[in-house]
């Protein structure tokens, strides 16, 4: 049976067709710029990659190109195969602690969330909308990358805030990345072989936030209120003094909207290094020996130590450290940097397989946690909410 699985941003659209329940990708492909005269479309099927430029004027368009392209290339015969189209949503609020078969209210109850995400639900509704439209009798699902953080306890979510903020505007921590870290943590669960479980899952890519799954339930995580908060990221700066605004603005004369955009699009690897917001160039320019990307590096891996030492002393232990998505999967020199800084919790990599490519075991025969990298898979979890409320 074929299931899409769908990540429509503000002016993009990115999907994956999956043959399920065997979680087979069979084509994926990425929708960019649209809205724009040089809007583009990559499709990759078979191991092949088509790219097609153009005008997509919006949304609806580019649904119409993905199904377009799925019959032309001959992935599918007929529209009837697909059998059902899962959605990401990346807030879901209060009001979601599960994935939700999507109807009018809960387009209208993903609307009401917007101002908590104001970037991007408003992105997911036109894609669901777009699909909707296309697929009219096809069961569409809504996976929220909060629900996974639904079950932290109160202590880990509340801001010690006046407390009318969380009860008039939802003022709380949601967290992110949630199917990312529920996909690599029960996959680590598997391999721990117990019940108890306490796994610090670390998902660094662009944006990258650090989760305590205990027992198979997140209990904290880095990301906030939105996706800002935590440690410093590509562009982000994670966690700063809220002063900072009041400084910049009477220095610099700026909003607060500029200096937000500045903590989102300015800071992190980009910001203190000047070089770049990919973690390749950094580390080139690290290995080349220029200080400040050193630094960016040294500052992200200090901090993300940091979270995985109180969430040791959160849990009560530690039995394993996942890395994963493009940072955590790939640098290696990322993830030494962190797990050098570990010895306290008993973490030692064994820097030969830290070396090597792919899913592996990074830890050291005498390490007291497993340290793994475990390739994430987003797409894979949307299918199989949507396999699992389709029935
Ligand atoms: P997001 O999904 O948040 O946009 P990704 O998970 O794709 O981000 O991660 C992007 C980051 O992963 C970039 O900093 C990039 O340098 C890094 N990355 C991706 N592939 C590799 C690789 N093969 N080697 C080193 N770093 C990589």
């Amino acid at each position: 049976m074929k299931i899409i699985a769908v990540n429509a941003g503000s002016s993009s659209l990115k999907f994956q067709l999956l043959e399920m329940p065997e979680e087979k990708e069979i084509a994926s492909g990425i929708v960019e710029r649209i809205g724009n005269k040089n809007a583009e479309f990559t499709f990759k099927f078979n191991g092949e990659k088509f790219v097609k430029k153009g005008e997509i004027l919006d949304h609806s368009k580019a649904v119409e190109l993905v199904i377009e392209g799925l019959l032309k290339h001959g992935v599918i015969n007929k529209l009837e195969e697909i059998e059902g189209v899962g959605h990401r949503v990346v807030q879901g609020g209060e009001l979601f602690k599960d994935s939700a078969v999507i109807d009018d209210e809960v387009v209208a109850k993903i609307a009401s969330l917007n101002d908590l995400a104001p970037l991007h639900n408003p992105a997911h509704i036109i894609g669901i909308n777009a699909f909707r439209k296309a697929l009219p009798n096809v069961i569409q699902v809504a996976v929220f990358d909060t629900t996974f953080h639904q079950t932290m306890p109160e202590e880990s979510y509340l801001y010690s805030v006046p407390f009318e903020w969380y009860e008039k505007y939802g003022v709380r921590k949601y967290g992110a990345h949630g199917t990312s870290h529920q996909y690599v943590s029960e996959i680590a669960a598997k391999r721990l072989g117990k019940e108890d479980t306490k796994i610090v899952v670390c998902h660094i890519g662009n944006g990258a936030s650090i989760t305590a799954v205990k027992n198979g339930k997140s209990v904290d995580t880095s990301m906030g209120l939105t996706p800002l908060e935590g440690i410093p990221m590509g562009t982000r700066s994670g966690n700063v003094d809220p002063t900072i605004f009041g400084l910049i603005a009477k220095k610099e004369g700026k909003s607060i909207d500029q200096i937000l955009n500045d903590l989102n699009k300015h800071s992190g690897y980009l910001g203190v290094s000047g070089v770049s917001h990919d973690s390749r160039d950094i580390v080139d320019a690290a290995h080349q020996g220029n200080h400040r990307a050193q630094l960016a590096i040294t500052i992200q891996a200090k901090r993300i130590a940091d979270y995985i030492g109180s969430y040791f002393v959160l849990m009560g232990g530690l039995d394993a450290i996942v890395f994963t998505a493009g940072i955590g999967e790939n640098a290696k020199e990322v993830r030494e940097a962190i797990v050098d800084r570990l010895s306290a919790v008993g973490a030692k990599l064994d820097p030969v397989a830290n070396n090597s490519r792919g899913e592996k075991e990074i830890s050291a025969a005498d390490s007291k946690v497993k340290i793994w990298v475990i390739p994430t898979n987003e797409e894979v979890m949307i299918a199989r909410d949507v396999m699992r409320l389709r029935k």
